[in-house]
């Protein structure tokens, strides 16, 4: 058991399961025990999860499939299982809401939880509630999970990741400002690639820069992410743990009449369909965090893809182009006979699309974008369209559309 002189006041924690989808097939196939396993899309299609031996080899997520069997030629390549992974996720869930209602998923198989106040109920503190709940997940569901325990979002779900596989790591807030100075910037919730070389071109590389900086110098360079930067770097998160336990989506797909299989035939409706996404996410002035991808192949096969965006959205432009990056992945001559696009973890939209200086793109897309909301408030639907639906006629047409209710 390890020692921290804040162990028994923290209780905010992030737990992540570990390389989850090749865990699961490893459990299931004692043969795989030992061996690298990739579980990913064929060929032509990219790595999903790569089991702790194959990554030793240099293999990881969202890499090329044949890149990785050029690092490890050995590995054992295994065709995602998503109804599988989902319903080990919910037992997972399941007993991590045994120990809190304040459950907050991130995806699939990891959470943050608030067990502040639970001591009594468990008989224990959290970092014994929590240590015991990962030794529960190995017997009970047989694979392995990380925890992080800290005093914010932030610092947790950093915690969780620096142990990994079957970590346990605690930063308290004595330790958090020094820890953080010698990280790397990317390590800051929200700064990606791009932002990351925004400010490596202005001298900032580690946190420890961060740091010595004023609010409103980092204000006036980066606008609310600058913001974001002040406070993070010193550890400052206010961010509460909220259980959602109904998961919304907002979501529009159509059938087509013949099955189509060309990008030509398909980023069109992709787009039509996420103006309409938008549309309605704006009407009810909500937005979603994670864009949700689903494909019906023409033998009914359905793939669902989905990936979590930094803040929430409610622009047309950014659910579509992240729908299309996923359909991107999906287009190796498979016939569909239904495209769909959605977006779930709803929130309010007082927290979407914050202005991204760090895409300055974005930004413009994001205004154009508001622009063409306005003159179709006036003149009406077709007032307006973009280059990827203008005079697509009937091709690009939906040909039988369902708008599934928020659900
Ligand atoms: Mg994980």
């Amino acid at each position: 058991m390890l020692r921290h002189a804040e162990l028994s006041e923290l209780s905010l924690a992030h737990i992540d399961c570990d390389a989850f989808y090749a865990a699961v097939e490893k459990r299931d196939n004692p043969a795989l025990r030992d061996r690298p396993v990739i579980v990913g899309g064929g060929k032509r299609g990219v790595v999903s999860t790569a089991c702790y031996i194959a990554r030793i080899h240099g293999v990881r997520s969202a890499m090329p499939m044949f890149k990785a069997l050029e690092a490890c030629p050995e590995a054992v390549v295994i065709k995602p299982n998503m109804e599988k992974y989902a319903s080990v996720g919910k037992q997972v869930r399941e007993m991590m809401q045994a120990l809190t209602p304040m459950v907050e998923p991130l995806s699939i198989d990891e959470a943050f939880l608030d067990l502040s106040g639970t001591e009594r109920l468990h008989g224990a503190p959290p970092a014994l509630v929590l240590a015991r709940f990962a030794r529960q997940v190995e017997q009970e569901v047989g694979i392995s999970a990380s925890v992080g325990l800290s005093y914010c979002k932030f610092l947790a779900k950093v915690a969780s990741d620096l142990n990994k596989p079957r970590g346990f790591s605690v930063i308290g807030k004595a330790e958090a400002v020094s820890f953080l100075s010698g990280q790397p910037v990317s390590l800051i919730w929200g700064v990606g690639k791009a932002f990351a070389a925004t400010l490596a071109s202005d001298g900032l590389r580690t946190i420890g820069q961060l740091q010595t900086m004023e609010r409103s110098e980092l204000m006036r360079r980066y606008g609310t992410m600058g913001d974001r930067l002040f406070h993070l770097s010193r550890g400052l998160d206010e961010r509460s743990v909220k259980a959602n336990s109904e998961a919304k989506s907002v979501s529009s797909e159509t059938t087509f009449n013949t099955d189509l299989s060309s990008p030509d035939d398909l980023v069109p409706v992709l787009r039509a369909l996420s103006e309409r996404v938008s549309a309605r996410l704006k009407k009810a002035d909500i937005a979603g965090r994670t864009v949700v991808l689903k494909l019906k192949t023409a033998d009914f096969r359905i793939r669902t893809r989905n990936r979590q965006l930094g803040d929430p959205t409610r622009l047309a432009d950014r659910i579509f182009h992240t729908g299309l990056d996923m359909l991107k992945r999906e287009l190796d001559g498979t016939r569909f006979r239904l495209i769909g696009i959605g977006v779930s973890d709803l929130t309010d939209a007082a927290k979407a699309d914050p202005p991204d200086l760090v895409d300055r793109l974005s930004h413009k897309r994001a205004m154009a974008e508001g622009a063409i909301d306005s003159l179709r408030a006036k003149f009406g639907k077709q007032a307006v369209e973009t280059g990827y639906t203008f005079g697509r006629g009937r091709a690009g047409q939906p040909q039988r559309d369902q708008d599934p209710d928020a659900s």
